[in-house]
């Protein structure tokens, strides 16, 4: 099968043109003006912007969490990506604590396989380091698993101490891969968690109070050290504030990189949501923060310390956050964004400013395929490129509500806003996935993309 996409506005990180894309089955090529090739099929793109396909490197599908499980499974989750323009997500398998990555690995394999409908990978969260899980981590960079996430919070479940993180950060660094963190400081956040519970203060808004920006900060700063030590490659996942960007503003004085991650929700929405009434919508880890910490984002973006906007992405219906309506500690810690992350970008963005073209494809497609070894299959188009297109419509007008999300929740975290710019047509190696709101292709389509060794120098 052969497709011909035409006159389309092309945007990659680094260009701008129009010109006509051709397509061999799953792959891009050739590229130019007025291609004349005869095609199966001829979509007129005039008047749109066709972007690499979105990849958001943090999600959580079916992830199991106080005797549940986010309510995206594979089949809805990345069905639902899809329809906002991510093409590929990175999911995180948990290891058990006392248990192999091995088994983890299965374990999520099995959820995956045969039910994604968009394409995926894996990190792999190590939340016990030890000489027999240190055997594992060649395996899993030879399975195509390069990137292994650590939690400095949550002791007993995830959280690994300093003493494991240097460990791992040394094995890591020999078998070419990255560890990345969820950077906090758990043990100050159990002390205020538990003081507020003591203290009768029970509401979401002290889920917020429990883990202020020091919490992170702190956090952030421990991590790049123990990086620039063991020079392992690292990176920092949902980083939300000034005080963590900060601490990897210093990092660079010293030559060092650490790459970091925000997510679309700390860009554009703040922490006065926790003083609602349905404030558990938005209890997540970190929290949502201040207006002052959104700016530093931002600029952080355009400066370059911070390359990648994902979701973290990890839906809980209404009646699963209800299991915390008296204690805030018992929410499930997470918001729905797979769907919207594009979109919210580019309305709040590039039409507001704060972004370049050429910046959004990086942050949202490019940065991560290169960071996290998928480059240049994914994340850019070029010759010899998977298929993996948005066609996007910069000037439509649409508003964000749960009665027409894909996603498998009963409610928006971004009910009723009005974003300029939509996604049109989405294709999935050389597939039309969605065209026009509606899915064209089925679970099973979606494929485990094996992930290169990694490299600071992106
Ligand atoms: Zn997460």
């Amino acid at each position: 099968m052969t497709k011909l996409i035409k006159n389309g506005r092309i945007i990659t990180a680094d260009a701008d043109y129009v010109a006509d894309i051709f397509i061999e089955g799953e792959i891009i090529t050739a590229i130019g003006k007025t291609l004349q090739m005869h095609a199966d099929e001829t979509i007129d793109a005039t008047g749109m912007l066709i972007f690499p396909g979105g990849i958001d490197p943090h999600v959580h599908l079916s992830m199991p969490f106080m005797g549940t499980f986010s309510s995206d499974d594979y089949t809805t989750g990345t069905r639902a990506a899809l329809y906002g323009g991510t093409t590929t997500v990175i999911d995180f398998i948990l290891q058990k604590q006392g248990n192999s990555l091995r088994a983890a690995f299965d374990e999520w394999r099995g959820r995956a396989t045969g039910n994604a409908v968009g394409d995926y990978s894996f990190h792999m969260a190590v939340t016990d380091f030890n000489d027999s899980t240190k055997g594992e981590i060649k395996e899993m960079v030879e399975e195509g698993i390069t990137s292994f996430k650590t939690f400095m919070a949550y002791k007993g479940a995830l959280m690994i101490d300093d003493r494991q993180m240097i460990g791992l950060m040394d094995e890591v660094k020999q078998q070419g891969g990255m560890v990345t963190v969820h950077a906090t400081n758990g043990d100050m956040i159990d002390y205020l968690v538990q003081k507020h519970r003591v203290e009768g203060k029970l509401s979401p808004l002290y889920h917020y109070l429990s883990q202020p920006e020091v919490t992170e900060a702190e956090a952030s700063e421990r991590f790049a050290d123990m990086t620039n030590y063991t020079e392992c490659p690292g990176y920092i996942v949902h980083l939300t504030c000034e005080g963590a960007l900060n601490a990897v503003r210093n990092a660079t004085r010293r030559n060092q990189k650490v790459f970091v991650e925000t997510c679309i929700q700390y860009l554009t929405i703040d922490a006065s949501l926790y003083e609602r009434e349905d404030g558990a919508k938005w209890v997540m880890s970190p929290p949502l923060r201040e207006k002052k910490d959104q700016a530093t984002l931002w600029a952080g973006i355009n400066q370059g310390l911070v390359q990648v906007v994902g979701t973290d992405h990890c839906p809980f219906k209404w009646e699963q956050k209800l299991m915390g309506k008296d204690d805030f500690s018992k929410i499930p810690n997470g918001h729905p964004a797979i769907e919207h992350r594009m979109e919210l970008l580019f309305s709040e963005g590039v039409v507001k400013g704060k972004i370049s073209l050429n910046k959004y494809v990086e942050v949202t497609s490019t940065n991560p395929a290169k960071i996290f070894g998928m480059f240049p299959r994914k994340g850019t188009i070029g010759i010899g490129c998977d298929a993996d297109l948005v066609i996007f419509d910069p000037a439509e007008k649409h508003t964000i509500t749960a009665s027409s999300h894909h996603m498998n929740v009963d409610y928006s975290a971004y009910e009723g806003w009005e974003l300029t710019g939509k996604v049109k047509t989405v294709l999935l190696r050389g597939q039309v996935a969605i065209n026009n709101n509606e899915c064209l292709i089925d679970k099973g389509y979606g494929q485990f993309v094996k992930r290169k060794k990694v490299s600071q120098n992106i």
